[in-house]
């Protein structure tokens, strides 16, 4: 039954396979010569299939373990250096048909207040988020089809673009919303999104269909195949994620490498991006109505692993982590980290009054982005607000394969620290920009073509004297 080609849900992400990939690894786990050789071939920076993948996960001896966390490392070093994307999500609606047992945002839910928001409205949030400095946004929205039409969306999109307020822009947009039509996954190609991100929940059918009670979303292979239609649509970049909690990680983790195989066999191209999140508190749910919640020590493991499988998936962290995990995980593979999140609709131009909150989810990272931004460069990375790849085309197997030919650390590295300037330039505090300047003028030395560091060094400048903005490699 089990076809990474196939285009059928239950084939492509088989039951069966599943359990026995499970199996194959809780008694491989402790095999230790078949432990070496799968961290042998990790070393490739091939990737690894989800059965070897999962015999990592299962593995026990902390010794292999501490292997496996050192590759994660390195592979990061390596791919992504001491980078870290920037992001902000931006609730457009909270009206929702489904079900979702474990969204404050479920049709059931008569407490929670809703809200959809205005063009004008929009204008104001974007404002505020370029005002913090975001460059790249997640838009999310609930599935209503006759409150938040495609139509609503594509407006929004629109809208985001269009506003250019002082030096700020926002340069990408990704998009978090329902599994759609091929037809629908056009039109918001044309209006020029970024990643299409749509997490699966949980890869387990019967546990999908039972959070799942009501509402269009109740469809398994309808969901599960979304990124097909996606891709279809013309969309290059699609981002996958699994809601931590719902089922056993094991499972999960397995269903995920298995959706990415699926991806590459069909569409020749993987997951842009891997999303992890866990369940979190929010008005209406108790995480601990899910027996499956993860500690931070099997979280930190699950990245690790992830890292290890996919090393050219970006993989993404939100503010549901405090800043401890999220210090932890960001060392072992996360690429992408949101900053200075609000999870309501609306909320950055006016906070919300408590009693009034919309909120999908309560936020453990609650540091400003200008926080967020000198927290990082402390600990030595370098916040990135880069959206060049997009910009100039390199999309999908162009992406890919620049990434697999190591060429794409000939512009990172450079976009980084221009956006990195610009930031400091329009929006830091001044603490913020004194560390920022030191590490810019630090890390330039680490570009390895003289010719790009040159050219570097002169857009830097012309940031500073010229006010010029948007250079990008
Ligand atoms: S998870 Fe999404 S689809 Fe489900 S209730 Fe929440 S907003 Fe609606
Ligand atoms: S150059 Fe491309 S891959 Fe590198 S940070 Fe910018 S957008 Fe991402």
């Amino acid at each position: 039954m089990y076809d990474p080609k196939s285009m059928k849900a239950e084939e492509f992400i088989s039951d069966e396979e599943i359990r026995e990939t499970l199996d194959y690894a809780e008694k491989n786990k402790d095999n230790l010569e078949l432990i070496d050789s799968i961290i042998e071939k990790a070393k490739l920076r091939k990737g690894l299939s989800h059965r070897e993948a999962s015999v990592l996960l299962a593995c026990e001896n902390e010794e292999k373990i501490q292997e496996v966390y050192d590759l994660a490392e390195q592979i990061k070093k390596d791919f992504y250096g001491n980078r870290i994307v920037m992001f902000a999500p931006l609730y457009l609606s909270n009206y929702c048909v489904n079900g979702c047992l474990y969204c404050p945002y479920h049709l059931k839910n008569k407490h929670i207040p809703r809200k959809k928001l205005t063009q004008e409205e929009i204008k104001n949030e974007v404002i505020a988020l370029q005002d913090m400095g975001h460059k790249r946004l997640a838009i999310e929205a609930g599935e209503d089809p006759i409150n938040n039409p495609i139509e609503y969306i594509l407006e929004c999109i629109n809208t985001i673009y269009s506003i250019k307020h002082k030096n700020g822009a926002i340069r990408r947009v990704n998009v978090n919303i329902a599994a759609t039509t091929v037809e629908n996954y056009r039109k918001l190609h044309e209006a020029g999104i970024g990643t299409y991100i749509l997490f699966q929940e949980t890869y387990h059918k019967e546990s999908y269909e039972r959070l799942h009670p009501t509402g269009p979303k109740h469809n398994y292979a309808y969901h599960t195949e979304a990124m097909d239609r996606a891709m279809e649509g013309g969309i290059d970049d699609v981002g996958l994620g699994v809601l931590f909690g719902l089922e056993l990680y094991k499972y999960e983790f397995a269903g995920l490498l298995m959706h990415a195989e699926h991806l590459e066999a069909v569409h020749g191209v993987g997951p842009h991006t891997i999303s992890v999140p866990r369940v979190k508190h929010a008005d209406d749910i108790d995480p601990d109505e899910f027996d499956n919640g993860i500690s931070d020590d099997t979280f930190a493991k699950i990245c690790a692993c992830i890292r290890v499988a996919v090393p050219y998936t970006g993989m993404i962290i939100s503010t549901r982590e405090s800043k401890a995990v999220r210090e932890k995980v960001i060392r072992l593979g996360v690429s992408q980290i949101s900053g200075g999140s609000k999870t309501s609709v609306g909320g950055y131009y006016e906070p919300e009054p408590e009693e009034e909150s919309s909120e999908q989810f309560d936020v453990s990272d609650k540091r400003t982005l200008d926080e967020v931004v000198r927290w990082l460069m402390e600990i030595g990375y370098i916040p990135s607000f880069c959206t060049a790849c997009y910009r100039e085309g390199r999309t999908g197997d162009r992406f890919m394969s620049l990434c697999k030919s190591g060429q794409i650390q000939n512009c990172c590295h450079p976009n980084a620290l221009m956006t990195l300037k610009e930031y400091l330039v329009d929006y830091a505090s001044p603490e913020t920009r004194a560390i920022g300047e030191k590490l810019i003028e630090k890390e330039l030395d680490n570009i390895p073509k003289e010719k790009v560091r040159q050219i570097a060094k002169e857009y830097l400048e012309s940031i500073e004297k010229d006010g010029k903005r948007d250079f990008r490699f």
